[in-house]
């Protein structure tokens, strides 16, 4: 594997500022690098504007940060630039083109019972043009100026979103509408549906007051997709833009989530259909090889940023190795400030999450950490291997593994610390063989974590790098997913 001079250097700056962490409480202190996530970065770039913002964001869309209630202020600029620029359309379209894809590959009976469920705001339409006068959601919502502008039947197709109706209607599945839009809207609603485009559909469901008055999305949404499993649909897919519109049982047979940084309870300038296709082309921090106010069309890095966020909010599964065009960007996204940023922002989210419980004191609230890419850290391997780029090669590996070198990830070790000094226990579970426990455990107490509780007790919280560290039945209170876009472990 050749791995260019420069990455070599960076590594061992990196290798270096992660072990002074580990061993003092000085603050990393990680070379600035240049990569497509932090533009504004010279050769020794300090702070970057707007980093806080996308890894804000990235955090809001894997569901690390729940139950806020409107979008920072200091990311009002940066999140109207997202919306109104190409990244929110390639961020949709990875998506949609994995939905499709997916659909495709199924093998269906053409009985008619085959269904697909959409969302409708902000996932088949698009209500920009009202939140872009309030504040790209710094505004608090603001439901009676919301519903006047949905009466208004205004709202854009999401083009990504169309382009999937479409092709799932070819392909003989049957489309379901489920809204948190009252009854009292079916009207507009229909008619706005059907002149942005979406002209057919099995079933539109909005919320029946009468039953659903104070009851969550969730219980609202997944007891309207038990009734049309109850019907014989079979729900083989479902798409929204809210984690409430996917959890909660039954789900559909797969889920995709659409991304939405802005805060959006139920339900972009004045434009018509088609012009959402057109917007104005801004300059953001997501688009960095523009210069001045001209926008350069081909972005490169573009579709790996996408790539990455559909990996890390699990709408891209199963695959196996990194795109070999994004191998450059994954790298330099790991080894840069960006991954750190990303990961601290989950780490305090979970601190803070742990600090507001009453924990019982009785010894035994448990937290699980998950170990590779949560709590000790591969990458001096994955470096020398292509940043997940190569295809997963077990010998190799575990020869790394077992030479008990790998650095903790600094952000995760502070938790750890943190975590302890509530009184709550670590549990470490791992995938890692009963045979590499002995180096485990030293490769733990060398970097820092010097204790830990055996036995899984009453597990309050659980992190890791994963969506399989995290789903199954008995998670945890509540989950924190860090960064990853490596590798993919089912
Ligand atoms: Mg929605």
């Amino acid at each position: 594997m050749h791995v260019p001079m420069a990455i070599l250097q960076l590594l061992t700056c990196l290798i270096a500022a992660i072990l002074s962490t580990a061993q003092g409480s000085s603050p990393p202190s990680i070379p600035h690098q240049i990569h497509l996530l932090r533009p504004q970065t010279g050769a020794a770039g300090e702070s970057v504007v707007g980093v806080s913002c996308l890894s804000w964001r990235l955090g809001v869309e894997t569901n690390n940060i729940i139950n806020w209630k409107q979008v920072p202020e200091k990311c009002a600029g940066y999140l109207g630039h997202y919306m109104l620029g190409h990244q929110y359309r390639e961020d949709s379209k990875v998506i949609t083109d994995e939905a499709f894809l997916y659909a495709k590959s199924l093998r269906l009976a053409q009985d008619g019972k085959n269904i697909w469920v959409f969302d409708i705001d902000e996932t088949s339409l698009s209500n920009l043009p009202y939140y872009a006068k309030h504040g790209f959601g710094v505004e608090l919502y603001n439901a009676t100026a919301f519903n006047e502008w949905v009466l208004t039947g205004k709202a854009l197709a999401l083009p990504e979103s169309l382009k999937l109706y479409k092709k799932l209607l070819s392909l003989g599945i049957k489309v379901a509408f489920l809204t948190g839009r009252p009854e009292d809207q079916r009207t507009v609603t229909a008619t706005n549906l059907k002149n942005a485009g979406f002209k057919t559909w099995e079933k539109l469901i909005l919320k029946d007051l009468s039953i659903y008055k104070g009851k969550t999305a969730v219980f609202f949404k997944s007891n309207e997709r038990a009734k049309l499993e109850k019907k014989g649909y079979r729900i083989i897919g479902n798409i929204g833009d809210q984690w409430s519109d996917l959890l909660g049982i039954p789900t559909g047979n797969r889920t995709f989530k659409l991304p939405d940084p802005m805060k959006i309870p139920q339900t972009i300038l004045e434009l018509s259909h088609d012009s959402l296709l057109n917007i104005p082309r801004q300059i953001h921090l997501l688009r960095p090889k523009t210069t001045g106010a001209t926008f350069v069309d081909k972005v490169e890095g573009l579709s790996c940023l996408s790539w990455r966020l559909a990996v890390e909010t699990n709408n891209i599964i199963g695959w196996k190795t990194v795109p070999q065009e994004c191998e450059g960007y994954v790298g330099n996204y790991v080894l840069g400030g960006q991954y750190r940023e990303d990961s601290r922002v989950v780490t305090n989210q979970a601190f803070l999450y742990a600090k507001s419980l009453n924990l019982s004191g009785d010894g035994k609230d448990v937290w699980v950490f998950d170990i590779d890419e949560t709590s000790l850290s591969n990458l001096p391997y994955y470096a020398d291997n292509g940043f997940g780029v190569e295809p997963y090669n077990a010998s190799q590996f575990n020869e790394w593994v077992l030479k008990g070198v790998a650095p903790p990830l600094p952000e995760s070790l502070e938790l750890y610390h943190k975590l302890l000094a509530l009184g709550i226990k670590v549990v470490f579970l791992t995938g890692r063989g009963e045979d590499q426990i002995t180096v485990t455990s030293n490769n733990l107490k060398n970097t820092g974590y010097h204790t830990w509780e055996k036995l899984i007790l009453k597990i309050v919280g659980n992190i890791g790098d994963q969506w399989s560290d995290l789903l199954g039945s008995s998670t945890g209170n509540r989950t924190f997913k860090l960064p990853d876009p490596l590798y993919y472990i089912a």
